[in-house]
């Protein structure tokens, strides 16, 4: 029996309370969850609108979580050098039997066959502690980064999406004549801790990078945000910028989208990556298909990461996290306790994230 965090898929409600979870299997490790963080994802399973999550096979409610950095309290040896003591991020797609899922390429699975801790099929990581296979474990090597580790979820989805934005770029040439992207711009729209982690890998490629949203920034974002060189703006109000060359939504919302895709340069990307099935349509017309074509822009949608983007993660983690004016720590705006469930139903003021100490 274990304290843990549940929810009942898809239709919502959360608890944290006493339950019986999976015995450990052969060569699994045992690890005890430090930090994990809260995100859109959990608050729409809470609030049931996520419909595409469901309970594990056999229960009747899904253990929380899927972003989190846990300690190995007791582990066998293994061929991934996993060890007793060693601070790890699970990773949170499991394979089904597809042919990427069987080249370790899950988050571009075929058949939608796979698991995910936590959101589909799969009890998550929010309890006070559970078994693993080494090999779903990525190591945190940088000991004073250990609770900032808990964005390594977060940051492996940037990771992907830059990995996809590489691909999409060679398709013709769109770097500057030095091979650098200086002096382009990318424009990420929304102001959670996906954006912020955006914000840091565009400035690692030299874009100008802006950021927009609906509203303005509190004093404590815009703080965060100015030191990592960017710059915000209200796009209600004015658009600083004429031409985007990258667009990445973190907001989901269709409206705003298709406002910024109108300002996109020849060969530009955007890439769709917030949800939010509950936002309003919007009226796509001729004239920006014509847009679209003519300048040859792609829109891509990216989901999760593979395994190896937790590894780039880490590693762009623990570089920001010793820079000079680094906001990594800043990042995390709350740490609260399991017990206090309301922090799933309402969302503080000036969250960037959130997170559960065990
Ligand atoms: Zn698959």
């Amino acid at each position: 029996m274990v304290n843990a965090l549940t929810t009942n898929a898809p239709s919502g409600g959360i608890e944290f309370h006493n339950v019986l979870i999976p015995d450990q299997k052969d060569f699994e490790v045992k690890l005890k969850p430090l930090y994990t963080g809260i995100c859109g994802t959990d608050r729409g399973e809470v609030n049931g609108s996520l419909s595409f999550a469901y309970n594990q096979p056999g229960y009747n409610f899904l253990v929380l979580g899927h972003e989190a950095v846990c300690q190995v309290i007791d582990a066998t040896e293994n061929e991934y050098g996993i060890k007793t003591g060693d601070y790890v991020v699970p990773v949170v797609r499991r394979p089904g039997n597809c042919v990427n899922c069987r080249i370790g390429r899950e988050d571009n699975c075929s058949d939608g066959k796979k698991n995910e801790a936590g959101i589909t099929g799969l009890h998550g990581f929010m309890r006070d502690y559970f078994f693993d296979s080494p090999g779903n474990l990525v190591k945190v090597n940088d000991r004073s980064m250990v609770r900032e580790a808990v964005l390594t979820e977060p940051a492996k989805n940037v990771m992907k999406a830059f990995e996809v934005f590489d691909t999409i770029s060679k398709r013709s040439i769109y770097q500057n004549e030095d091979s650098t992207f200086a002096g382009k711009n990318c424009l990420i729209i929304g102001s959670g801790s996906e954006a912020f982690i955006y914000t840091m890998m565009a400035h690692e490629y030299m874009f100008n990078v802006y950021m927009t949203n609906r509203h303005t920034l509190g004093e404590s974002k815009l703080s965060i945000l100015e030191k990592t060189g960017s710059i915000f703006f209200d796009y209600t109000d004015n658009v600083p910028l004429k031409g985007i060359d990258l667009l990445i939504d973190t907001s989901g919302d269709p409206a705003t989208i298709f406002k910024f895709v109108r300002m996109m340069n020849n060969n530009g990307v955007t890439i769709l990556f917030g949800t939010n099935g509950k936002a309003p349509g919007t009226q796509v017309n001729g004239e920006d298909i014509d847009y679209i074509i003519e300048r040859n822009i792609c829109m891509v949608g990216s989901v999760d990461g593979a395994k190896k983007h937790y590894f780039d993660a880490l590693r762009y983690l623990e570089k920001w996290g010793h820079s000079q004016n680094s906001v990594i720590n800043k990042l995390i705006t709350g740490t609260y306790s399991p017990e206090n469930t309301e922090i799933f139903l309402t969302k503080p003021e000036g969250e960037i994230k959130s997170i559960i100490k065990w």
